[in-house]
This record gives C-alpha cells, structure tokens and sequence, in this order.
C-alpha cells in the first residue's frame, strides 16, 4: 500500500497517537484535531502586462487557547488547504513545546514567486494582508516569513496593515527589517536554536561534534544558515547541501561563502568551486553524523528510511518525516530532534521580537541568543524526559509535553 503523503492527515495521526498515550478526554482529543477557523480568499493582482490575475489564499488559526495565533506565510506553487491546516497545527504545537504564550496558525498563497516581478510581488504580498487584515493584530494573529516570504514582503504587508488601521502597530508581523522594529538575531534564528538542539543531543548521545560530518536538505534561509552555525559555533563539517535543483558534496567540508556566492550569482548551488554534483535523494541516504532536512515536508519517507545512515537527525524543515519512516527510523535506533522542537528557534525569536515592538525597547543579538539557548535547550531536556519516562520516541514526547500545555489552557477556559 502506498503511504498517506498528505500533511493534515499525517498531522492527526501524529496527535491521534500522542492522545492515545497521554488518554486525552476524546471531547479533548475531537476538538485538538481540526483548526478553529480558517480563511480562504482570493487575491486579484494587477500584472505587468495589464491583466489581472486571480490568486488564492488561505489563513488558518489553528488554535489560540494560550495566547494569538502564530505562524508564518508560504509562497508556493503547490500549497494546498491541508498543507496549511498541518502546518499550523504544528506551529500550535511549536509555541507550546517551547512555552511561549502563543497559539498556531499558518498562511500560504498558490504562486511560484519566481515568475513574479517585484511589482507583482509586492502587489500580492499587499493583496494577502488587506484580505486578512481584519482577522489579525498583536492580539489575535501574528504572521511572519516562512517558504518564499521574507523581510521585504513582512515590510509590505506590515505598512498595508498600518495602512489600513491607520496607526503603527509593528508587532501584527514578524521577521520585519531591523529598521521596521525587526529582532536582532531573527534571520538566522531559526537555524540558530537548532544548533542549540544539536549540541544538546550531541551531549545526550555522547558524541563530539568537533569535526562531525553533516549533511544539510536545502539552502534557503534556513538550510543556509545552519551551514554557517554548524561549521562555526559546533565545528562541524558540513559535507553536502543541497537546493530544489540538486546537490553538491565535498568531503573535506564545503566553504559557506563559496557556496552562498555561487547561489548569488547562478539561482543554484550545484557547480559550486570544489564540489561534485549529488542527487537530493542521495544527500538523504549519505553516511554522515548529523542529517539536518532543512527544506519542505515528506522527505524522509517508508521508501528511503532504512537506507538513512546517520547517528541522529535534526528536523529544520517543518514535516520532513512521515510516521511510517518514523517507525522505521525508530525500530533502526536513529534518533531525530522532531521539527516543532529542532526548528522552534524561529517562532522563539518571533516572539522576542513581539515583545520588543510591544515595549519598544531593543535588545541586543548576544541577548536574545543567550534568551533563545535558555528556551531551546529547557524545551529539549523537557522533550527527552518525558520520551524515556513513557518509552516512545521523541517526536510522540514532543506531542505529550505540547498537547498536554495546550489541552491545559483549553481546559481552563472552559472550551472543552
Ligand atoms: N515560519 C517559521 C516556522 O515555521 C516561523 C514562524 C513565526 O516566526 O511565526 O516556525
């Protein structure tokens, strides 16, 4: 039988095993397995060349019983509703699993940015937020850059949103330019509390990551940057990286300028200055120490799980493994950092960020690395407990330590 790739099934199944060992109230159980509410929209866009072209859009707020919805906006040509819902569920998950006082939610528009203009570009990113503009605020939802969004369109649709409500209100959007009250330490954030994770569970298996091989699934904000952290804060050696395109492989280490300056100057990173070419299914299944998928969901799969070979994975893409690899990864001892805890370190700085804007006094990068280490590495330690304490892997003691704090909240305001 072929596997059940679709996120928001894989989402539930997730939660359905999680609430079987922690024997949630099934009214609990029913009311944590759909999102809360949800947006759909469409987005008419003035092209270059004088048409209108209609995109559509979505929002869900998946659950906001301990604080606002929370979750960044993906640019994708192939989004769909269940790939959003997933997403923010995880994102629900993700502020609960690191204990920030905030709840789920997840945005994303059917486009392939690539075949945008910037005119377009900026047009759509408008069009999203006037469609939305109503439904979030510092209070009630709070988007950020995710897949294809980045600070140039948070600055777009923040200034559409001040636009609209006719005053300034920064902290509606995270992940903004530092000159529009963006966070020190937010680009590489989210990498940055993944290295954070790595250490731990280095320490907690008892290996040295000094010289460690490493191979990285993806380029973009994410992947790119723990390229840099691995190398530089834990002395990796990153072997292998890749993009959409393919992948590149030196087994001394690849050089991060080399690699990013290469991508600058072709959109790619294969053909990089002393690497050979390595084909994205390959990177997965290299003999490494640490295997970080950093860019999209249904990566690590039944059909290549038992051909992983690496001491512990470290999710920084959101969803990159399915249960039934899960299964085999576990069965096969390889321990993974499950996404809503290893790739955390993002929505942690988001919220710094929101308390900034919220007291308009700002910290420096040393600080909110030093606060974002503190969250990540308690937020580890919680997770690893409560998998020995009831003998499941650590992506089902993820669920118990976040669903638990979630059903908590739902519970004391009397919902369920
Ligand atoms: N998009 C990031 C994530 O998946 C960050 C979300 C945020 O900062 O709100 O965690």
């Amino acid at each position: 039988m072929s596997e059940n790739l679709n996120p928001f099934t894989i989402a539930q199944q997730q939660l359905d095993e999680a609430t079987a060992v922690l024997r949630l109230n099934p009214d609990m159980h029913a009311f944590l397995r759909e999102p809360m509410r949800e947006f759909h929209f469409s987005i008419p866009v003035k092209m270059d060349d004088g048409h209108t072209k209609t995109f559509r859009g979505f929002r869900v707020q998946y659950n906001d019983a301990r604080g606002p919805a929370k979750g960044g906006i993906r640019f994708h040509p192939h989004e769909t509703i269940d790939t959003v819902r997933a997403l923010a569920a995880w994102m629900t998950w993700k502020t609960a699993v690191v204990n920030v006082p905030l709840g789920g939610g997840k945005g994303g528009v059917i486009c392939n940015p690539r075949d945008l203009s910037p005119g377009e570009l900026e047009r759509l990113s408008r069009g999203y937020m006037r469609a939305i503009a109503r439904y979030v605020g510092l209070t009630q939802d709070v988007p950020a850059p995710d897949v294809n969004t980045n600070p140039q369109i948070m600055a777009w649709m923040l200034d559409e949103y001040e636009t609209i409500t006719g005053h300034r209100e920064p902290g509606v959007i995270t992940g903004k330019p530092l000159e529009l009250g963006g966070s020190a330490g937010r680009g590489p954030a989210t990498a940055m509390g993944g290295i954070f994770t790595i250490r731990e569970m280095a320490k907690h298996l008892g290996i040295n990551l000094q010289g460690a091989t490493c191979a990285i699934q993806g380029f973009g904000n994410v992947g790119s940057f723990a390229t840099k952290l691995a190398t530089e804060i834990l002395g990796m050696k990153v072997i292998a990286v890749s993009d959409e395109f393919g992948g590149i492989i030196n087994q001394h280490g690849l050089d991060y300028q080399a690699v990013s300056q290469h991508l600058k100057r072709t959109g790619k990173v294969e053909g990089t200055p002393n690497t050979e070419p390595l084909a994205n299914e390959d990177l997965l299944t290299l003999k490494v120490d640490v295997l970080i998928p950093a860019a999209i969901e249904n990566q690590i799969t039944a059909s290549n799980a038992d051909k992983i070979q690496t001491r512990f994975i470290a999710e920084l893409a959101n969803g990159p493994t399915t249960p039934a690899a899960d299964n085999i990864l576990y069965d096969r001892g390889i321990p993974v950092i499950p996404d809503f805890l290893c790739n955390a370190g993002g929505v942690t700085v988001s919220y710094f960020e929101m308390v900034q804007n919220s007291y308009q006094f700002y910290w420096e990068e040393n600080m909110i690395n030093e606060r974002l280490d503190a969250l990540m590495s308690k937020a580890f330690h919680d997770v690893i407990h409560m998998a020995g304490d009831k003998k499941v892997d650590n992506r089902v003691g993820a669920y118990l330590v976040a669903v638990n704090r979630v059903a908590e909240a739902v519970r004391l305001r009397g919902w369920v």
